[in-house]
């Protein structure tokens, strides 16, 4: 079954929202085993809901519509659907019914500007909403249906799995798609799809590999349909053969989860001493939940007076080096660890920019150091990004080299 979404609201062409009805909706789709081929937002404007509407539904076999629904006079997707299956609106006795039990304890809130949201297109179904007012509808012409829900995300959120699921289960068969993830660190989307290219040619039409890239990790997703899904399992076990080498995981990890993971395994503690990363990986690794286990805690040293007064580095060092130095950062670790007693310890020290750069430092230049029980040891990186990008890659690259550290134990 092909899916298509549209949502509906001026405020999602103005960007004063995000759209996360669509994201929820193929979410919901996928995991039904439909698949979603358009998603398509568009203005309060009769015009264009009926444009959307005549392109998706020769597409697709179910169009998934939200928004423009309230009783309030901008909200038109009722109307425009009873244009476009030629038919009128009228009162629908069991919508009005679910409304008067929703205000059952206070009739009295139940006004003429609600009541007409019992007022629907003769044709469709009303589907139960209990988290509003206003309905959800359903119409079937052909072997095709057409879904209306309203756009506050809640209400949706709890239409489409109650009332709309069940109904495309039963109205298309076919529905059979599942998928696999992995997850592969250390090596960027096109090396990684030169090193797949022998497996991918290997697959059927209806077996596809997705790369979806993040900071420091590449996620594939391998996905079947129709009865190709029976070939799924044998196909996954081919992608780890063809991955032997590269660093990766079944299912999603991420850099956070991987390194939380190693260092619980080993029974590893580990702190950090940030400068360039002011926090970015003691909020990535406090995100994953059971991380007081693992992590003590850490340092921003931004000032130059907090790395010495704090982490006990060397005010020479920092004179003769300058921050940004192999001997600032090795300090900063050994003594964030001295500090909290970790096992490990990591540090971060760069130039993240706009600003800042040298000749000989340019902007992007980020040392990071380890330090553990045998000693520690410093790298130097040139993160050419923008500055968010170089704080979130540093911080990546940090886990990393902590998780392998804890994997195999070098300092
Ligand atoms: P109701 O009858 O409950 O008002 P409605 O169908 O009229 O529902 P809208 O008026 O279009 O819905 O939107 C209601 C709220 O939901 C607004 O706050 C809107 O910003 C939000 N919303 C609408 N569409 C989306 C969307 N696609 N993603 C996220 N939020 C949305």
């Amino acid at each position: 079954m092909k899916a298509a979404i549209i949502t509906i609201g001026d405020e999602i062409l103005l960007g004063q929202i995000l759209d996360t009805n669509s994201q929820f909706i193929a979410r919901e789709m996928t995991r039904l085993g439909a698949e979603t081929v358009e998603m398509r937002s568009v203005g309060d404007s009769r015009a264009e809901i009926l444009k959307a509407l005549s392109a998706t539904f020769q597409t697709a076999d179910t169009v998934i519509l939200t928004g423009g629904l309230g009783p309030t006079k901008d909200d038109i997707t009722k109307s425009a659907l009873a244009e476009f299956f030629h038919t009128t609106l009228e009162f629908h006795p069991q919508a009005y019914e679910w409304l008067t039990e929703m205000f059952a304890a206070d009739p009295s809130r139940l006004n003429a500007c609600n009541k007409t949201q019992a007022l629907l297109p003769k044709t469709c179904v009303p589907l139960r909403n209990r988290k509003g007012t206003a309905c959800g509808m359903w119409f079937e012409q052909g072997k095709k249906v057409v879904v209306s829900l309203p756009g506050v995300p809640f209400e949706t959120a709890y239409l489409l799995p109650a009332q709309v699921v069940p109904r495309l289960k039963e109205k298309f068969t076919d529905l059979k798609l599942d998928y696999r993830v992995f997850t592969v660190y250390d090596m960027p989307e096109a090396s990684l799809a030169m090193y797949l290219e022998d497996f991918e040619s290997t697959l059927s039409t209806d077996i596809k590999l997705a790369y979806l890239p993040s900071e420091g990790f590449v996620r594939l997703r391998l996905t079947a349909k129709g009865s190709a899904v029976e070939q799924l399992d044998e196909c996954a076990r081919r992608l780890t053969q063809a991955l032997k080498g590269v660093s990766f995981r079944p299912g999603e990890e991420t850099p956070e989860d991987f390194c939380g993971r190693q260092l619980r395994e080993s029974g590893k503690t580990f702190a950090c001493a940030e400068s360039c990363t002011g926090g970015h990986i003691a909020h990535l690794i406090t995100a994953v939940a059971g991380a007081s286990r693992y992590f003590l805690g850490g340092v921003v040293a931004y000032s130059n007076e907090v790395k010495i007064n704090v982490l006990g580095v060397s005010a020479d060092d920092l004179r003769t080096y300058g921050a940004v130095s192999e001997p600032v950062a090795l300090q900063m670790a050994q003594g964030v660890r001295k500090l909290t007693g970790a096992d490990y310890a990591v540090a971060t020290t760069g130039i993240a920019g706009p600003d800042g750069g040298t000749a000989d430092k340019p902007v992007g230049t980020v040392w990071i150091a380890v330090a553990g029980p045998g000693g520690a040891a410093a790298q130097k990186f040139l993160f050419s990004y923008t500055r968010e990008r170089t704080i979130a890659k540093a911080s990546v690259t940090a886990l990393r080299w902590l998780a392998r550290l804890a994997e195999k134990p070098a300092v």
